[in-house]
């Protein structure tokens, strides 16, 4: 299971709340004997419930997919040049090592020790290592994954090391290996790995001003692979960061292979978000097909919610293969799949007919799709655009983006579902929109009514098929 847990401190003078602190632990149920244990799904109470538990799906499959990212970023930097630095501070001096011994008070009531008393004993190795270079109090920034691999209990003597890996102007990485040894472990020198974790510190002057750290030179194989380690986790942690600040209506991501988990995490939270937001106003109903409207700020959103007599995950199957849209939506002239990144991401370039007369457009754009994981929540089929270097702006068309559009498919009953279209309207497309919210043109409801009925008649055509 997933729990979040977010920090937040309160200034008693002004009554501003500020984040300490937030993170996401990830926990294992340990059966008592042999067999894995089915945990009780967890009831959503609030609409931010379930925006949050559709995320934690998604933070698993990147927590997941991040030792491959990082095996291959590794892979990559193996090719590089190794670096010469002159005046470098060889690692070794920051090398620290401390021995604790497990006892009643840092154990739970198996006996087990607490991970918040080995995450704070590492914490402590890990800031002496870094304020060997940092001549100055090291202030913890961030922690990239404290992995737990092993349990320890009361009578086992930790053995904490710790070492700077790397350093990059302003922050330093620390990492910390714990392993653990009982009494009989400890004769015969036979460790068991139970943590490591990299600590990110910086180092502030008298003023609260960032020092800068001097470059350090690694003196073994060890220290050289550990130093390029640093690289590739310091590219994931800032790529992450770029993607998951980036406001929605900046220029599209670059698609590359250490940033595709979290381009695709945030074309699924995108929709998420924008689809749980309050303040949905109704501007037309027809019989089958809703339009609904969303204002914040600059930005205007739409929906079309469209009820149809289809079994929901044939919808979501029609719907997210999106060479199959040319058959009910005219603004799609032409559609290709550029990359089948795995079976639930795709990038498909796109063609579109021109919206005021001007040159025809395209699209670049990232399809992910997710299957529901309880009958209460939807299909996801998420769109948002992404630049491909291989692909880049051509002369003939006008190139478009999608900041946040796709599908939540609702399931009703065994043959008929609720399909939700969103929207989140750039100023490109805002004059058709704006034509169609003031009445004077159904284009909208038209384009809702083909894909119903495109849904509804290949619905009938694998019945068909089916009952012979
Ligand atoms: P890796 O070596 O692949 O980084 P480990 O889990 O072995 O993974 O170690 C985690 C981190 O702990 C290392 O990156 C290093 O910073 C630190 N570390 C490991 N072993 C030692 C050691 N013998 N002395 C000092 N620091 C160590």
């Amino acid at each position: 299971m997933e729990v979040g847990i977010k920090v937040t401190v309160q200034d008693v003078l002004t009554n501003v709340e500020k984040i300490v602190s937030v993170a996401y632990a990830t926990y294992v149920a340990k059966p008592v004997g042999a067999g894995k244990i089915e945990l009780e799904p967890v009831k959503l109470l609030s609409t931010e419930d379930q925006v949050e538990h559709s995320l934690a799906i998604e933070r698993r499959r990147i927590r997941l997919g991040y030792e491959q990212v990082f095996q291959n970023l590794m892979q990559e930097s193996n090719n590089e040049d190794t670096f010469e630095e002159e005046d470098a501070v060889s690692t070794e001096l920051t090398h620290v090592q401390s021995t604790e011994l497990v006892q009643p008070p840092h154990a739970n009531h198996h006996g087990n020790t607490f991970g918040g008393q080995i995450m704070a004993w590492m914490e402590t190795v890990a800031s002496i290592s870094a304020s060997r270079l940092c001549r100055s109090y090291p202030v913890l920034k961030s922690v990239n994954m404290f992995k737990f691999w092993g349990p320890s209990v009361v009578g086992d003597r930790l053995v904490f090391n710790a070492i700077v890996n790397n350093t990059f102007q302003n922050s330093v990485e620390v990492g910390v290996r714990v392993e653990a040894y009982n009494c009989e472990e400890w004769i015969k020198n036979q460790a068991r790995h139970i943590n490591s974790a990299f600590l990110i510190f910086n180092a502030l002057n008298d003023n609260g001003e960032l020092l800068t750290l001097p470059r350090i030179k690694p003196t073994t194989q060890d220290g050289m692979r550990r130093y390029r380690g640093a690289i590739a986790r310091r590219r994931i942690r800032l790529t992450r960061k770029c993607i998951l600040s980036a406001k929605v209506d900046e220029p599209s991501d670059l698609w590359e292979q250490s940033n595709q988990a979290y381009i695709s995490y945030s074309n699924i939270a995108a929709l998420t978000h924008l689809a749980a937001k309050p303040g949905w106003e109704i501007t037309s109903t027809l019989d089958d097909i809703k339009i609904w409207t969303h204002e914040e700020g600059d930005m205007l959103s739409l929906k079309v919610e469209m009820q149809v007599k289809i079994p929901s995950h044939l919808a979501f199957s029609l719907l997210s293969d999106f060479t199959l849209r040319l058959q009910w939506d005219k603004h799609f002239l032409t559609c290709k799949v550029l990359q089948a990144v795995n079976e639930d991401e795709k990038i498909y370039y796109v063609t579109s007919p021109p919206m005021t007369g001007h040159k025809p457009r395209d699209f670049v754009i990232l399809v992910s799709k997710r299957k529901t994981c309880e009958p209460s929540e939807p299909y996801i089929v998420a769109v948002k655009s992404v630049t491909i270097t291989s692909v880049p702006p051509s002369s003939e068309y006008c190139r478009s983006e999608i900041l946040c559009a796709g599908f939540q498919i609702y399931s009703h009953s065994d043959n008929s579902c609720t399909v939700c279209y969103f929207n989140q309207v750039t100023s490109g497309v805002m004059p058709y929109f704006a034509a169609n919210l003031t009445g004077s043109s159904e284009s909208i409801e038209d384009t809702a009514l083909e894909c119903i009925k495109f849904l509804e008649v290949n619905n009938s055509k694998l019945k068909l098929k089916t009952d012979f």
